[in-house]
């Protein structure tokens, strides 16, 4: 029995045979010649793709080193010199530059060559390096062609998905029905497979480093995504421990499930307690666990894994069946829909270009301010959907005022043209910020007078403001939601839309944490958006608490010598939790 710890992603328990997902070496490759004249241009193409697949590799390897000690290590930085060997690149460029062989077709070429060589030989050592060479021609060939082989297809029964990460258009297309959970080498907690997997209802364990060369296809293992750890080759007194957890996970959402309406408190005060959900996505339980709304529709899902934008009639036709789902939710219900979030780590294939710095480059409403026509044509869809139920609209990252001035002046127009038309709208559409991008948090005050609403996307606001990745976990420790840095602003963004009588929500993750969660309605935010699987956890703990307890919870920071790292914070705040709340012991273990 071995058993591996990294990153505990979304929690939960679960236990079944693993399914590798790889794109091992078959990545589908156009074949054709270079026009005579442009061998040094497929050249320059070759090298860029050369030089990010190192960097890739250079990534990986730095993580591995982080945790010491791993052999693995070494296979890595063998990859790396496979990929560097310069007989081999002179070999690829030669096929460029003298059979005018495409830069795909020329790396497959010399790969089958060495691969041949390697397979002759008897020695099982070297044998065993065409495996190496597949992955380096693999990881080669996606960086050039941008795309896998559809593995998705493979998964065809019950089974944890082991990779070694997964893009959300590879989480998007694994059949639902046959994943109990995800366990990867790469990825952090608050990675986009992470939000999928919280999406989805999945427990997951990230970083893992080098699962998907330890596990064996078909046996079964069992994933703690509650504590991050992973155990292969489980004996009988551990699996039926296990067993035991995974029943009690059950029993307890079936009891929050039968408990008050979510949201309501003790003392019979209410906070609004909705729901995250992304289109193509299958939502588990958005109305079983009782969301009264969507605090979040994540439309740039519409335009994942494709190559041109989705055309108006596309969007309505999203907006309308998700208005119409969320207007059954409760009398009150509204979709808040969130405008196209692209960049930073969510890249579109033949949108997005390239950029030194994606995450600070020309994402989201910058985007939309940039691309005026696919600006209004989502405002067109939005607004046709708004007449089928209560909506919102909201703007992703926000930076500065001007973005809401220029995106009041935009929507004005569409509003005028469909009133042209004719077309049925709710003219009174209330319209939100999220509050993600430390400028925003801090001129709160200022931008509350432009929108009807705020909502804290806790994900970016907590990346930005530390200065680290949430992508990376080779600094997910500085990722600290409850850093008195974070807690200040969020105090301000609150304090700022009382001022103006405006809302203000929470939709990153942290809401769904019992321990961030309840110390942001302890704050004062109105409602809190998340993933729907985890509504009963919040919902219980919630129920345990009267206004009174929650003002206590509020001064639990206050209280601790001003020096206190975010870490200790979180503790502080977990065991005032668990005092008050013995039974949210298991959900936060
Ligand atoms: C956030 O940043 O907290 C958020 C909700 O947006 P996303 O995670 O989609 O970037
Ligand atoms: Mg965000």
């Amino acid at each position: 029995m071995t058993t591996l710890s990294g990153l505990a992603t979304a929690r939960g328990y679960a236990f079944g045979p693993v399914f590798v997902y790889r794109g091992d070496g078959e990545v589908p490759i156009p074949q054709y010649l270079v026009e005579s004249g442009s061998e040094e241009e497929e050249l320059l193409r070759l090298r860029a793709a050369i030089k990010e697949t190192r960097r890739d590799l250079e990534g990986l390897i730095s993580v591995l080193r982080e945790r010491t000690g791993r052999s693995d290590v070494r296979v890595f930085e063998c990859h790396l010199m496979i990929l560097e060997d310069a007989i081999l690149t002179k070999e690829i460029e030669d096929h460029v530059t003298g059979d005018r062989l495409n830069a795909e077709a020329a790396v497959r070429k010399t790969m089958n060559g060495a691969r041949t060589q390697f397979e002759r030989m008897n020695d099982p050592y070297f044998r065993e390096r065409v495996r190496d060479i597949d992955d380096v021609e693999r990881r080669l060939l996606q960086r050039l062609t941008g795309r896998g082989r559809n593995t998705h297809l493979e998964l065809k029964s019950p089974a944890i998905v082991v990779a070694d990460d997964l893009t959300p258009s590879e989480t998007v297309q694994l059949p639902r029905e046959f994943v109990l959970g995800f366990a990867t080498n790469g990825g952090s907690a608050t990675s986009h497979v992470a939000l999928l997997a919280r999406a989805l209802g999945l427990p997951a364990v990230t970083g893992l480093g080098d699962i998907t060369s330890r596990v064996t296809p078909g046996k079964v293992i069992l994933l703690d995504g509650t504590n991050g750890t992973v155990t292969l080759n489980p004996d009988r007194d551990t699996m039926s421990q296990f067993s035991v957890l995974v029943e009690r996970q059950r029993e307890f959402t079936v009891s929050a499930i039968s408990g008050p309406p979510a949201g309501t408190l003790k003392d019979g005060g209410k906070v609004r307690i909705l729901a995250n959900i992304h289109p193509g996505v299958p939502v588990a339980g958005v109305k079983e666990f009782g969301a009264e709304g969507v605090g979040l529709y994540r439309s740039e899902y519409l335009w994942l894994d494709r190559e041109m934008e989705p055309t108006e009639e596309e969007q309505f036709e999203a907006y309308r069946k998700a208005v119409e789902m969320t207007a059954g939710l409760a009398p009150e219900a509204r979709t808040t829909i969130r405008m196209l979030d692209i960049g930073g780590d969510k890249l579109m294939r033949g949108i997005s270009t390239k950029e030194s710095n994606p995450f600070l480059g020309n994402r989201s409403i910058r985007y939309l301010l940039s691309h005026r026509d696919v600006m209004r044509t989502q405002f067109r869809a939005i607004l046709r959907a708004s007449a089928f139920g209560r909506t919102a609209i909201m703007y992703p990252m926000i930076s500065c005022v001007e973005e809401l001035r220029d995106a009041a002046v935009e929507l004005a127009t569409v509003k005028r043209q469909l009133d042209d038309e004719g077309v049925a709208y709710d003219r009174d559409i209330p319209v939100g910020a999220m509050i993600e991008v430390p400028s925003a948090a801090i001129m709160a005050d200022i931008l509350a007078s432009y929108v009807d609403f705020f909502s804290v996307g806790t994900n970016d606001l907590v990346q930005y403001t530390m200065a680290a990745d949430r992508g990376n976990d080779a600094v997910s420790h500085l990722y600290q939601p409850l850093n008195r840095a974070i807690i200040r602003l969020m105090k301000h963004t609150i304090d700022a839309a009382k001022k103006h009588g405006i809302s203000v929500a929470v939709c990153g993750e942290s809401a769904s944490d019992p321990v961030a969660g309840v110390y942001w309605v302890a704050l004062g935010v109105d409602s809190l958006s998340m993933s729907a699987t985890f509504i009963p956890a919040i919902a219980h703990a919630l129920s345990g608490l009267t206004r009174a307890d929650l003002d206590e919870y509020a001064q639990v920071p206050e209280r601790m010598p001003q020096g206190a790292t975010g870490d200790e914070i979180f503790a502080k705040c977990r065991a005032w939790l668990i005092a008050r709340l013995p039974f949210l012991e298991d959900a936060l273990a």
